[in-house]
This record gives C-alpha cells, structure tokens and sequence, in this order.
C-alpha cells in the first residue's frame, strides 16, 4: 500500500533516531522526504543511504537532505522554499528535531531551559508557521508533532517536560485552527525509545546504555523498549489519509507504560 504517493514530507531532526526512521518509512510509502537537520554531513548521509533501501526504490520515493536549524526562522523558510521547489509542494510536516539538558531543577541553569523550549516547542511554531502557509492554499495537510512520555512529568526535565506539556495544547489549538483547511494535527507521545538521545540520558547517569534499557524493559507491561520504527509507524499513520478524521489528539507510543 502506497500511501504517500504524490506527497511531501518534511521530517525536521530527520538524520539519526526517531526522525530518520520516519523518513525511511514515508519514503518506503512513495513520498518524496525532506531531511530538515543541524548536521548538514549527517543528514546527506543519512539521505543517501535511505534513498537506497530497496523498499524506497521500489516506491519511488525519494529522500532529500536540508542543512537547517529549526529555530531559525529564516533557515526554515528557506529550507522549506527549496524543498518544496525539489518536491513539488509540503504536503506532510513531522516536527520531530528535539533535545534534552536534563538536571534537577534546583540546579538547571537558564540556558538548559532556554535550549530545550527552544528546540523542542519554539521550533514547532516556526515550522508549522512556514508549512501552513503552503498547505493552506492546498487546502490539505498533515502536521505531527513529538511530544513525550515527560510531558506528564519526569524527574530532571523540568524544561524537557514543560516543552514537551506545551506541544499537546500546540497541537489542540492548530486542530482547531487550521482543521477548516482540512489540515490534521496530532501528536505522538513516545515513552523510551532506544536511539542516540536515551543511549547518551544512560551515559550522563553512569549506566551502560543497554543495562539502562533492559532496567526500563523490565518495568514496560509490553517487556520491551519502543523502537524508532515503532514510533514511525504511528508517525506514518497520522500522516496519512487512514488518520483523515483524527486531529488535535495525542497518541501515546509507550509500551503500555504508565
Ligand atoms: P536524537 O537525538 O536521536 O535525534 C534528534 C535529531 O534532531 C538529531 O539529528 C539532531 O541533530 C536534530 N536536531 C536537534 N536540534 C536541532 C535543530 N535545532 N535543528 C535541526 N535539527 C536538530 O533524538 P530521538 O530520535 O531520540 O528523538 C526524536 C524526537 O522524539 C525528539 O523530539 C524527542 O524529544 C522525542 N522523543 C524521544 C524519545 C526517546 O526515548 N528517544 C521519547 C519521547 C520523545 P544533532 O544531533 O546534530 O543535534
């Protein structure tokens, strides 16, 4: 089933992770896919390879690379100018790029907290500001964004938490803004995920990234941590039109974890 045909995505973080594992799976369903990341190196790579995953040639999908900070305004619009002169439109936005700086809060400093809203909550605003303005005038679109498991509190990311808290009532109010443009809006809320980000949470409390996954494994009714594709594909539905009739909802990707 070829869901994304015709359609394009920009997936913003999209080199390594969450993100890249979005891209993959868009683009394994025939849309063409813009990596929007910092790390202009890695998101070329990253681009190159999923373009050449059998499944993505055989879909016709294409994955190309953007150098861009996403809380930068202008790199934003002119990243999202280029892509969708390249694509032929921004049909998908999936705001995934983010961070953390955990510490206690009695010890976090202001600009962890500065770094991490930005990232993660002012950098939606940014990006879905850009993309509405083309999926208006198409009168469709789709629009997800990554919350967390955090967003309902976790010791250490007071920043990560609120940024992450912020993003459903984001998420809410767009729906209802922008639903009468037949745009959809949604959130996934991951709980664990094994990927660059968690391996280097473990590395900062002293624990042995796999050590630290099996300690949260074990207390995951589903006996497992989430994977990057497990996220994907609820990314990926959202997306699509199988998700038409969903928006402002926060889909909770965790396992079953509490
Ligand atoms: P990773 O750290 O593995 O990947 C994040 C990507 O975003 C990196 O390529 C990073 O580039 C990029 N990025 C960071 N800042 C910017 C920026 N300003 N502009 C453009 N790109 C940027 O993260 P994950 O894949 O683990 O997480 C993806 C999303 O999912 C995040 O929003 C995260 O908060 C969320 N999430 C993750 C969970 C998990 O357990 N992993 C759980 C719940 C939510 P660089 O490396 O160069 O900084």
């Amino acid at each position: 089933m070829m869901r994304f045909t015709g359609k394009a995505a920009v997936v913003t973080g999209g080199a390594q992770g969450i993100g890249r594992a979005t891209s993959l799976r868009l683009a394994r369903e025939g849309a063409v896919v813009g990596i929007f990341d910092l790390n202009r190196d890695r998101a070329v790579q990253s681009a190159a390879d999923l373009s050449l995953d059998p499944e993505v040639i055989a879909a016709a999908g294409r994955v190309l690379a953007y150098s861009c900070d996403v809380t930068n305004d202008d790199a934003v619009a002119s990243a999202a100018a280029a892509f969708a002169r390249d694509a032929g439109g921004l049909h998908i936005l999936v705001n995934n790029a983010g961070i953390t700086r955990d510490e206690l809060f009695f010890r976090m400093e202001r600009s962890s907290w500065d770094s991490v809203i930005n990232t993660n909550l002012t950098s939606m605003f940014v990006c879905s500001q850009v993309a509405q303005s083309y999926m208006v005038g198409q009168r469709s679109g789709k629009i997800v964004n990554l919350s967390s498991r955090s967003a309902l509190g976790n010791r250490g990311q007071a920043n990560y938490a609120a940024a992450k808290a912020g993003v459903q009532g984001f998420t809410a109010t767009l729906a209802i803004e922008l639903g009468r443009y037949n745009i959809n809006v949604n959130a996934v809320a991951p709980g664990f995920v094994a990927t660059e980000m968690t391996d280097a949470t473990a590395l900062r409390v002293g624990k042995d990234p796999s050590e630290y996954q099996d300690e949260v494994a074990n207390r995951t009714p589903l006996g497992r941590v989430g994977t990057p594709a497990d996220v994907a594909a609820s990314v990926a539905f959202l997306s699509s039109d199988d998700a038409a009739y969903i928006s402002g909802q926060t889909l909770y990707v965790n396992g079953g974890a509490r």
